[in-house]
């Protein structure tokens, strides 16, 4: 592309705004984030990082940050939820070899702070909640919620599962409550039995309903997520603080690995969020604006593919904008490279919790689903995969 300094912004400060800024600076731009919150900050959990990200994480140089604050599972045991006896597990000791990169575990806030150190502080706009995005002769034109403006030749718009870009030009429906919950918390290690430190996903399934731990930093801190059921979410917020006794009520009878688990979580540590859903969309690109991450396609956690496939989507971003000869070219490229494969995460991961939390524990046991691997989902590379 000619130098000829393109303006582009990006909506949001998420993991997929500042992945898409270190990687678009890596191209050779210098795009702005406008974040609408004060400060960056991330919610007390864990994240899980497969080697499709990680592979795109080391491209932008992250990968000294990555080996130094993440934990790498060796095992995925998926355990009885009633017996605790193991019914599969799936070796991760070759990961690196096979895939060519890392699995990794870590706090959600270390990567955040990781990406917003990489990015640069000083082109992040903060407390700018954009309200109105319109484009004009000239290109297009910001405006935040306070007053202020901003224009830019090119918008990113990577404001999340409730992208008001993606409302406004892409798709008017509001997100769907998916009948599924998420629950998680933080717990010191040393309040759990040992093994819940061990490098390995643990994660217990039954009808309707599971629950994971792993450690994160330093194996000093174990991240819970347990998944349930729900038809409605009538709270206001979709994501609030919640007691640990609702939980235990709801893993009443299950393995004492469970109970230990639910047990030990600090009372003012659990928090829990009504997943919401929306249709996949046939375009991500209008005019001069794209989306990118969950405002392009938000998708439910049984994968672990959410932030994956954010990251994924910044990577190849980047790389489209070093290739094209003008921005709108680069869109393009970018369109046609993900919007199949984000589609294709998006489908499995929303089958996923069907899957998972099956009736009968042992059917999935004797007739394995396909997973990830299987399924190729790992085997991408954002680095390679070919732009059109
Ligand atoms: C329970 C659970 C567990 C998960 N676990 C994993 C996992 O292990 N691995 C994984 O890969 N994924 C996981 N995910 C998914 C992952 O968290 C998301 O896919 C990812 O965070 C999406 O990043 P994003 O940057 O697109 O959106 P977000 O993280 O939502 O960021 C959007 C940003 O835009 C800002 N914003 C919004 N509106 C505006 C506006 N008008 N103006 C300016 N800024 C705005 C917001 O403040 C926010 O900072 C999980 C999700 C859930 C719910």
């Amino acid at each position: 592309m000619t130098r000829e300094p393109v303006k582009v912004a990006i909506i949001g400060g998420g993991i997929g705004g500042l992945t898409a800024g270190i990687a678009l600076r890596r191209a050779g731009f210098e795009p702005v984030i406008y974040e609408r919150a004060e400060e960056f900050g991330e919610v007390g959990a864990g994240i899980s990082l497969s080697p499709n990200a990680v592979k795109g994480l080391e491209a932008l140089g992250l990968g000294d940050f990555l080996a130094r604050t993440s934990n790498e599972p060796l095992d995925q045991f998926l355990f009885h939820w009633k017996t605790g006896e193991e019914l599969l597990c799936y070796d991760r000791r070759e990961t690196r070899q096979v895939y060519g990169a890392a699995y990794y575990q870590l706090h959600r806030a270390d990567l955040m702070a990781g990406l917003v150190e990489a990015f640069g502080p000083g082109n992040c706009v903060m407390g700018a909640a954009l309200a109105r995005l319109d484009e004009d002769a000239d290109g297009m034109r910001l405006a935040f919620a306070d007053g202020r403006e901003a224009r830019a030749d090119i918008a990113i718009a990577a404001d999340g599962l409730r992208s008001g870009v993606r409302e406004r030009l892409f798709d008017s429906s509001e997100p769907r409550f998916s009948g599924h919950v998420a629950w998680r918390a933080l717990i010191p290690a040393d309040r759990l039995p040992a093994r819940a430190s061990e490098p390995a996903s643990i994660n217990h399934i039954g009808p309707g309903r599971n629950l994971v731990t792993y450690p994160v930093r330093g194996r000093q801190l174990v991240n819970m997520v347990a998944l349930t059921r729900s038809d409605e979410w009538a709270e206001e917020s979709w994501n609030a603080r919640a007691r640990p006794a609702e939980l235990a009520a709801l893993f009443e009878g299950w393995a004492d690995y469970v109970d230990a688990v639910i047990g030990a979580i600090p009372q003012d540590a659990l928090y829990r969020w009504g997943l919401f859903v929306r249709e996949p969309l046939a375009r991500w690109v209008k005019g001069r604006v794209a989306l990118l991450g969950d405002a392009a396609h938000p998708m439910l956690p049984y994968m672990g593919q959410g932030a994956s496939s954010t990251i994924e989507d910044a990577v190849v971003l980047g790389r489209c904008f070093a290739a094209a000869t003008e921005p709108l070219e680069a869109l393009r490229f970018y369109e046609a490279a993900r919007i199949e494969r984000a589609g294709f995460l998006q489908a499995e991961s929303n089958l996923g919790g069907d899957r998972l939390q099956a009736l009968d524990p042992y059917a999935l046991r004797d007739n394995p689903p396909q997973n990830e691997d299987a399924l190729g989902i790992f085997s991408y590379d954002p680095v390679r995969v070919e732009l059109a």
